[in-house]
């Protein structure tokens, strides 16, 4: 049997740390937006094993990978554990970018396998399990806007980002999550987002008030990349973005875009400057 499922990506609209917590994690609070781009998977219900191959020759093919990883706890759960599985992943996410590209390659798995088995396993049942497998998966499962707590795992709906365009970049190095996580640690984190004034500009449909609030903690970090990170914001503004801000711990940037033509022409600048940029769509819930 063969199954396709679309692993959308994600953008964190804010980003705050409020708390080193005592197991090593970090408590988080972040307004979530699932985004049309996407990795396509392919999976192939046969021989044995659990294997996954993509067009990306870096991205492993084991356990590593958090598709693969997915695989094989959803199998074990309802009790098949032995059932082979080939998994093409088709990545159009950039890899390290803070979008979730692994995070969405799992819970995609995650429902398609779900689908495949005639839905064994209620949405409870789904999300306990993705947030098993990372701090990002059960938002990538369910997907639309959320306010994403705890390690990310804790998950309540948000109203819809006020219709826009956005403009994602990513320049030619990735910055690694662990990383700057402990440089993050380092200093005191001197500012926070108005989480509660942007969830009420949500409400509202005010992109204005959203675009004012787009902050993410990890941007103050020092760290020399950061700089670039800033220039990025600086190219979306001057094209027409109403507000910009690096997504996870980057290096992606998005901003947010209501003019057409602006979009794409400041789409088309910054591919050219920064070598990946595309526009994308907000999308509502997957599951
Ligand atoms: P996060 O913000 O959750 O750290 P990210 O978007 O910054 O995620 P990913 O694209 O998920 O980063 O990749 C981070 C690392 O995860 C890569 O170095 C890669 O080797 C590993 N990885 C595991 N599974 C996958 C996958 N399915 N696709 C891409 N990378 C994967």
């Amino acid at each position: 049997m063969t199954v396709y499922e679309k692993a959308c990506a994600k953008i964190n609209i804010s980003l705050d740390v409020t708390a080193k917590r005592p197991d090593g994690y970090h408590d988080m609070v972040m307004p979530m937006q699932t985004v049309s781009l996407c990795d396509e998977l392919t999976l192939r219900l046969e021989g044995s094993g659990i294997r996954a191959r993509s067009n990306l020759r870096y991205v492993p093919s084991d356990d590593r990978n958090l598709a693969v990883r997915a695989a094989r706890r959803y199998l074990t759960e309802i009790g098949k554990p032995e059932q082979g599985l080939q998994i093409e992943l088709h990545k159009k996410i950039p890899v390290g970018s803070g979008m979730g590209g692994g995070s969405a390659d799992a819970a995609a798995v995650l429902r398609a396998l779900n689908r495949a088995f005639g839905e064994p396993l209620g949405r409870e049942q789904l999300t306990a399990l993705a947030g098993e497998i990372g701090s990002d998966v059960a938002f990538c499962l369910i997907g639309g806007t959320m306010l994403a707590t705890g390690r990310g795992e804790v998950l309540s709906p948000l109203p819809p980002l006020p219709p826009c365009r956005i403009v994602i970049v990513k320049p030619g190095f990735s910055i690694s999550t662990p990383e700057l996580f402990q440089k993050l640690d380092r200093a005191p984190i001197r500012c926070h987002p108005d989480t509660d004034g942007l969830i009420a500009a949500m409400r509202q449909g005010d992109l204005s008030g959203v675009c004012r609030r787009l902050y993410n903690v990890f941007e103050d970090v020092d760290d020399r990349r950061m700089r670039t990170i800033r220039q990025i914001k600086g190219g979306l503004l001057d094209g027409g973005a109403l507000g910009a801000v690096m997504t996870g711990t980057g290096s992606a940037v998005f901003g947010l875009f209501t003019d057409d033509a602006a979009t794409e022409s400041c789409c088309e600048k910054m591919k050219k400057e920064y070598g990946f940029a595309c526009t994308a769509e907000a999308v509502g819930e997957l599951l």
